[in-house]
């Protein structure tokens, strides 16, 4: 059986890139990014006052103190939004708003609270320096620099970074569209009353939320009862998406069919199979040319095969920079026991410590129980027959949000 690694790759081997579309600046949070942005203009696009307070000459603030102030003449105002229409001359200052652009004469701004007024003009307290208190026009981004590459990630920070260069719209991937149907003649369809031997279906709705999170569109087929036929029409309406997502029936018991049906539809199946725990029934196909991901039932197995081989597609599939979850290095507070010969995703909870983060499972790790995701931070990696003893370390893989890697920081 395959290593998790190994199926990664083959699925990642497997799937391409989506279109791309131009949306309007708010509609491109959480998306990425499908053009390389070169600003157009500077920012900021001239010189202006980083303080509230007086324009003036740094020259003519020398040796000014509280106890030997300077007088300067006050001969003007210019706010944020205004031009001051004039230039200033040694021993003069002009009052001047945050952001206003410089007076032309001025090298300095000294702040409003080193400065006193009084009837003849403006005392000076303190001695500047040239450029003190001044943003320079392109200090912050010049015009022609690549601001961002393509496959950036769309965060607050992103949307006012391109709104600031007078950006309205800007090229993103599409969203892929992720066809979802669960598998078990024991689901209820969300419109029918419990019944028994009967169960809600969670899978459909974990992995719907799992798409959102991950950038895609979900698209609600089924659930769907264990007879071929009604698969084989499944898979092959699903496969009009850009990508599937099954979950059920694939493991070894009586009416696990769709492996089978898979392979009586012609699909290339990849991957059948993983060596690890939860989500060892893992089956990959392609149908159509497009990825199938068929997880197994239990709703622990089901999510973690999600994190592990469709979200990395996903955000391939969307040009994404980094595709897996980033790790980190955790110190456990209890024994972790893996007696499994296969490697363990166990749902762990951290806590930020001084000495960096501290991981606990989330209770009872059986792979149908749902509050171990539902309260988990990330996934901790656990080799086979291994034993972490408290205090130790083990790897986790985090499930929260984008990572704060800068889009300009070379990797
Ligand atoms: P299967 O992989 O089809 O053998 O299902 C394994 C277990 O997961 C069984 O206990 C199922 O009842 C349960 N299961 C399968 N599909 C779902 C689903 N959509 N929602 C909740 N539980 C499910
Ligand atoms: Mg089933």
């Amino acid at each position: 059986m395959i290593s998790v690694e190994q199926a990664q790759q083959i699925v990642l081997d497997s799937v391409e890139k989506v279109g791309w579309e131009y949306v309007e600046l708010l509609d491109a949070l959480g998306r990425v990014l499908a053009e390389d942005v070169i600003a157009p203009e500077p920012i900021p696009p001239w010189d202006n006052s980083a303080m509230d307070g007086f324009a003036l000459r740094a020259e003519d603030s020398r040796g000014a103190s509280h106890e030997q102030p300077v007088m300067l003449r006050l001969i003007g105002t210019v706010g944020a939004g205004q031009i001051f229409d004039g230039v200033l001359e040694n021993g003069q200052v002009i009052r001047i708003m945050t952001g206003a652009p410089l007076p032309r004469g001025a090298d300095a701004v000294i702040r409003q609270e080193d400065t006193q007024a009084s009837d003849q003009g403006v005392l000076i307290l303190r001695q500047v320096g040239p450029g003190q208190n001044v943003r320079y026009g392109g200090e912050d981004v010049k015009a022609g620099e690549q601001v961002l590459p393509t496959g950036a990630f769309c965060r607050p920070g992103v949307i006012g970074l391109l709104a600031a260069l007078g950006k309205r719209r800007v090229a993103v991937y599409h969203r892929p569209r992720a066809g979802i149907f669960a598998t078990g003649d024991e689901l209820l369809r969300w419109d029918e009353m419990p019944a028994p031997g009967k169960i809600h279906n969670s899978n459909s709705y974990a992995l719907g939320a799992q798409v959102l999170q991950a950038g895609g569109l979900p698209v609600l087929l089924g659930p769907v009862a264990d007879r071929k036929d009604l698969l084989a029409r499944h898979l092959r309406e699903g496969v009009r998406s850009d990508l599937l997502l099954t979950s059920g029936g694939v493991s070894v018991g009586d009416f696990d069919l769709m492996a089978d049906t898979l392979h009586e539809l012609g699909a290339d199946v990849r991957v059948r199979g993983v060596h690890m725990r939860p989500g060892k029934p893992f089956t990959f196909a392609l149908l159509e040319g497009k990825p199938v991901f068929a997880l197994p039932g239990n709703p622990i197995s089901c999510m973690v095969t999600f994190e592990l081989f469709v979200r990395p597609a996903l955000r391939k599939m969307q040009d994404q920079r980094s595709v897996f979850h980033p790790e980190i290095t955790a110190t456990t507070v209890q024994p972790i026991r893996n007696k499994d010969r296969r490697p363990a995703y166990l749902r762990v909870i951290l806590t930020p410590t001084r000495a960096g983060y501290t991981a606990r499972l989330t209770g009872d790790q059986g792979s149908a129980m749902l509050h171990s995701m539902a309260y988990a931070d990330g996934l901790a990696c656990v080799p086979g027959e291994t034993e972490i003893t408290p205090g130790s370390e083990v790897r986790v893989l985090l499930l929260g949000d984008e990572p704060a890697a800068g889009p300009l920081d070379g990797s």
